[in-house]
């Protein structure tokens, strides 16, 4: 959601913010604009609604040298996606240019106080009033740019990563944050800025992750500087990166989505590598904080979209293995819950980037609270993994297509292993079955491959539903949540609407959608439900209703009443949403192609929800 970049160096900064802006396109964004300070000390600002190459398209015959600048991919919150609502925003006299991404909540307040000292405004943002704020302390106090952002941040509420350039200090960039992501990347002869490392990673892998309330000070040919809202100066943690530039680009696919369902084999393989060894699970977040797992009296998983349908086959996976009480919530609701948290609850929060703005809020519920709070999540560094007392990465490398599929596996193998590990120290269950479900977690990658061998029979069937206006998705225990996902993915890209269903639950309601215009998904893979989801496949072929079964191979009983069947591997009962979820993605990946739609930047969507 939205993205910032910018540069303080020594070469004409315009390919790399422009380069920048395509490699944060995938976080979902509705128009794009770039700022740069030119040789004469004056900013020139191009901005435009819709994708970064009708900026880049605008920007052709305009004058776009200099050496210090910032971009944006704008994700509108306040105001309508437009050329005049687009980042960077000037102050009133030019002299100051903003990129924000957030949301400022007290903006009309503000806004208000600047009108009635004369400032006038051109956009409809929140982000327009900081600037004019910024200026307009910068100019009535008579202080610097650094001291006006400072003040400036004591007197928003709600949540920023900023980038200031001034053209009175036109080798200086000043950065900020508050709940939203910013990363600095530093190079010998160059700094960058972005929110999140994919658009520095090809210049260099040492990087600065800024914690909130801190403020960074860029100036060109000097160390940088990072210091507190209030004065003190931060300690400076340089990291190396691991992401790598081979990561970020199709590889020879068409889109990011197919890539990273063909890779899961690979990634899944990442997630478990090191951690699934002679049959017992090792995982080092819970090895470290045994006292916490073994005292715990209820786990309660928060999540957002598809993270929290993760959640929801923890939940499965918890109890079933560790005999813990689980609750799964959505963090957004969770946080505004008035939530009873108590210092014998474990707290998971789950999510791929690391920056989740409602999974943020809620961590920080759960840690006032005094639950011991355990991330899983994706990205290396983010957010969460810093505030969390402990956790797992997912490790699936970046997940750049904007509908979640290979962090939807790695999640659900991790929290996998993390109910194996809590159950092995908890001893809730027995070794024999610790050992059979390892070997299943082992094989997972070969059984991955299998499944995607179904690619072109998915890709024909696929053919017959692009008319469909709804679709319904079944599934029962572990697979419940599956039909959840699937249902998601296929809204997601493809706009078709669907809703995923427990398959007992269609005969209090949906069933009477049931007709031959709507076809049901039904996840139906031979585990103890296998009988009762057959009695359910029946009541919607009795209405008339087509029926695409998901189903272990051989299973001859759903193929001779289903109309379509897709046959996976078996494997034991409580790995079965990782294998189903891979027909799902195809099938939604293709549907959404022959509908023509986008799949990688789906409309309105954003990759990483960094606002509430
Ligand atoms: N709230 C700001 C706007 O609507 C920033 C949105 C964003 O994060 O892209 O312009």
């Amino acid at each position: 959601m939205c993205g910032i970049v910018g540069y303080v160096g020594s070469n004409n900064c315009y390919p790399m913010l422009i380069k920048g802006l395509h490699r944060l396109e995938y976080r979902g964004y509705d128009s794009a604009g770039v700022a740069i300070i030119d040789k004469n000390n004056r900013i020139n600002a191009y901005k435009s609604k819709g994708k970064v190459e009708t900026l880049e398209h605008n920007c052709e015959d305009k004058n776009v040298e200099g050496t210090i600048g910032i971009a944006h991919t704008r994700w509108a919150t306040h105001g309508e996606p437009s050329d005049v609502n687009a980042h960077p925003h000037l102050s009133e006299d030019g002299t100051i240019a903003l990129v924000h991404n957030g949301t400022i909540e007290n903006y009309s307040l503000l806004k208000e106080a600047l009108i009635e000292q004369g400032c006038s405004f051109k956009s409809s943002t929140d982000t327009e009033v900081l600037v004019q704020l910024i200026q307009y302390i910068r100019d009535t106090n008579g202080c610097t740019l650094l001291a006006a952002v400072q003040e400036a941040m004591n007197q928003v509420v709600g949540a920023y990563a900023i980038a200031v350039i001034d053209n009175q200090i036109s080798d200086t960039m000043i950065v900020a944050r508050k709940s939203s992501p910013l990363v600095i990347g530093i190079a010998d002869d160059a700094t960058y800025i972005a929110s999140d490392a994919s658009p520095i990673v090809e210049y260099t892998n040492r990087v600065v992750y800024l914690n909130d309330d801190e403020i960074g000070i860029i100036t060109r040919g000097e160390p940088l500087k990072v210091i507190n809202v209030d004065n003190t100066p931060s300690p400076i943690d340089i990291q190396t990166l691991k992401l790598s530039v081979s990561q970020l680009e199709k590889g020879g696919y068409d889109h990011f989505m197919l890539k990273e369902i063909f890779e899961q084999p690979m990634t899944i393989g990442d997630s478990i590598r090191g951690r699934v060894v002679d049959g017992q699970v090792t995982l080092s977040g819970v090895q470290e904080n045994k006292e916490a797992f073994r005292k715990a009296r209820r786990i309660i998983i928060i999540g957002c979209g598809t993270s929290w349908h993760a959640g929801l086959i923890g939940r499965h996976l918890i109890q079933d293995m560790a005999r813990i009480p689980v609750q799964v919530e959505y963090a957004s609701e969770f946080r505004y819950s008035n939530p009873i948290i108590n210092s014998d609850d474990i707290v998971i929060a789950v999510s791929q980037s690391g920056e989740t703005a409602d999974t943020l809020a809620a961590i920080q519920i759960a840690r006032e609270k005094g639950a011991f709070v355990y991330g899983v999540c994706n990205v290396i560094g983010s957010s969460i993994a810093r505030e969390t007392h402990s956790g797992t990465y997912i490790h699936v490398g970046p997940e750049i297509g904007v509908a979640s599929t290979k962090a939807f596996t790695g999640q659900v193998t991790v929290l996998t292993m993390l109910a194996l590990a809590i159950g092995q120290l908890k001893q809730t269950v027995d070794n024999e079955t610790i050992g059979a479900i390892c070997e299943g977690i082992k094989q997972l990658p070969a059984f991955i491959g299998e499944t995607l061998k179904l690619n072109d029979k998915i890709e024909k069937l696929s053919r017959i539903f692009t008319y469909a206006h709804n679709f319904l998705y079944l599934g029962r225990g572990y697979n419940y949540p599956s039909a959840l996902e699937g249902a998601l993915k296929l809204k997601e890209i493809s706009y078709i609407h669907a809703e995923g269903y427990p398959a007992a639950e269609m005969k209090h309601g949906p069933i009477a959608l049931i007709d031959r215009e709507l076809p049901t998904v039904v996840i139906a893979p031979k585990d103890n439900l296998h009988e009762k989801i057959i009695s359910n496949i029946q009541q919607v072929k009795a209405r008339g209703g087509s029926v695409i079964a998901v189903v272990n191979k051989g299973d001859e009983t759903i193929a001779a009443l289903a109309d379509h069947t897709i046959e996976v591997p078996s494997v034991p009962e409580c790995l079965s949403p990782v294998i189903v979820s891979i027909p799902l993605q195809l099938l939604a990946y293709h549907i959404a192609i022959k509908k023509g739609c986008d799949v990688d930047m789906p409309r309105n969507l954003a990759k990483s929800v960094t606002v509430e």
